[in-house]
């Protein structure tokens, strides 16, 4: 298992600390707004990697913290004139019913920074002592000056260093690196909590530091993010924790590349800036978006368009009818050894694809391959045949997630009413009424199948 490592930046070699298990940490939401599609590509991407880890037979904890106090949640719960945690509960509660909504498997925790203030204390505590913080009118900074190894994560030029300068926000640009804050002095309208060194309360960076270190450790396998983390977050978040712990913070970063809708960078002000209930509404599969955002590979920039969307719903629609047509195949029969071989293969090929840096497009088309393969043989396939590459496709799917039924959505519910309304007319032989509740699922794309064991359907 190989893949990039943004702080060598090159291919290495995965090496787990303890043999067969990864401790993996991934930067979550900093909950002032719904998460918009792009924020999705990171967090899908992060569900995808972790699959295939547990594919591969590790065992993976996930840590994903969730940001509800920073100088945005706080800017929008003055806005709304609203106390901050009932903002942020709100946004907390949209963020895990998309996850759900988006088949991304849940962390093994959540924690939120507002219930981990002592944790930060103790470790803003332990930089001063050690000389890598200073206070300053009642906040406290970290020297990057101390620290040797600052910027070597984002390959920055040491002489760019503004040395002694102290920054306050949370985010900044290349151009301003400066001492950045740890924890900001108390300020009217702010939330604060008491500390040795003044009240005020924890800057973003040292939040992920101390919730990382509770969670997983001084030292973890891998850490995870949108590109727009590599700084100044994980820059700081480094220069945090190894200055506190004395040694190494992370094995491996991983870094997701950016989304942009039709070509441009998403923002309110453009109109391209869409939250997955926008796309519901437009009636969009989350599953097809899902397809979508897994579908180009993490380093490269991916363009968002409905066109895209469209293809991406119809390569699924692909997977999705082939298992349709294995599921009714009848031929009884004995399994023949040759789909046996081709599975093996297969599954072969198709983990080799992912093992080498999430080659997604080398997978998917191993995986379509396949399909193609199978389908030509359809015909002669028996039912154990079929079972078989049934399972082996279930078992790609805890990598992929897309496959998910759609028997439990809103859409399967009314479906299955139509249908039993058909059942009804054609045992009353009222076929025509059966004939134009058919017509009227079909003008929804729903295809009905008369089988010996029932009706079954499937949306095209
Ligand atoms: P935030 O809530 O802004 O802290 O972002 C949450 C996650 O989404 C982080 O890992 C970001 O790097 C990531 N992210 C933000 N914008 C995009 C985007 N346009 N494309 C992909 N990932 C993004
Ligand atoms: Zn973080």
């Amino acid at each position: 298992m190989r893949f990039f490592n943004t702080m060598t930046r090159r291919l290495e070699e995965f090496r787990e600390i303890e043999k067969g298990k990864i401790g993996l940490y991934t930067c979550g939401p900093t909950v002032y707004d719904f998460p918009h599609i792009g924020n999705y590509r990171s967090y899908v991407f992060e569900d995808l990697v972790k699959r295939f880890f547990t594919f591969s037979g590790y065992r993976v904890r996930h840590v994903m913290n969730i940001t509800d106090i920073d100088d945005k949640t706080i800017r929008k719960a003055n806005e709304l004139g609203l106390p901050l945690a009932e903002v942020t509960q709100k946004f907390i509660d949209a963020f895990h019913s998309d996850l759900g909504i988006l088949n991304i498997l849940p962390a093994d925790v959540y924690p939120r920074a507002t219930a981990h203030i002592p944790e930060m204390l103790d470790l803003v505590s332990v930089l001063l002592e050690k000389g890598f913080a200073y206070e300053k009118d009642g906040s406290v900074y970290f020297s990057i000056e101390r620290f040797g190894d600052y910027g070597r994560l984002a390959n920055i030029d040491r002489d760019k260093l503004q040395l002694g300068a102290a920054i306050d926000s949370d985010e900044y640009e290349k151009e301003s690196i400066q001492d950045f804050v740890l924890w900001k002095g108390k300020k009217p309208g702010e939330p604060s909590w008491p500390a040795p060194f003044g009240a005020g309360r924890p800057g973003w960076h040292i939040e992920c530091s101390a919730m990382s270190m509770k969670y997983l450790g001084a030292h973890f396998d891998i850490h995870m993010g949108g590109v727009d983390n590599i700084f100044p977050h994980h820059e700081n978040e480094i220069a945090q924790s190894e200055c506190a712990n004395g040694q190494t913070f992370v094995n491996y970063w991983l870094h997701c590349q950016h989304l942009v809708v039709d070509n441009k960078k998403m923002s309110k002000s453009l109109g391209n800036f869409y939250t997955l209930a926008d796309l519901r509404q437009r009636g969009v599969d989350p599953m097809a978006l899902r397809y979508l955002l897994i579908s180009t590979h993490y380093r490269k920039l991916l363009n968002f368009t409905f066109a895209n969307l469209e293809m991406a719903g119809q390569a699924l629609n692909r997977i999705k009818n082939f298992v349709f047509s294995l599921k009714n195949v009848e031929n009884a029969g004995e399994a023949a050894p040759e789909i046996a071989v081709l599975i093996a293969s297969n599954r072969n090929d198709f983990t080799e694809n992912m093992a080498d840096d999430f080659n997604i497009s080398g997978a998917l088309g191993i995986l379509f391959d396949f399909i193609h393969e199978i389908n030509q043989k359809m015909s002669e396939l028996s039912k154990k045949d079929a079972a078989a590459v049934l399972t082996y496709l279930e078992g790609l799917d805890t990598v992929l997630g897309v496959l998910r039924d759609n028997d439990s959505g809103p859409l399967a519910a009314a479906v299955e009413e139509k249908i039993a309304q058909r059942e009804k007319a054609r045992k009353n032989k009222d076929f025509a009424r059966a004939d134009a509740i058919r017509s009227e699922l079909m003008d929804l794309g729903i295809m009905l199948l008369d089988t010996p064991t029932g009706v079954k359907w499937k949306k095209e």
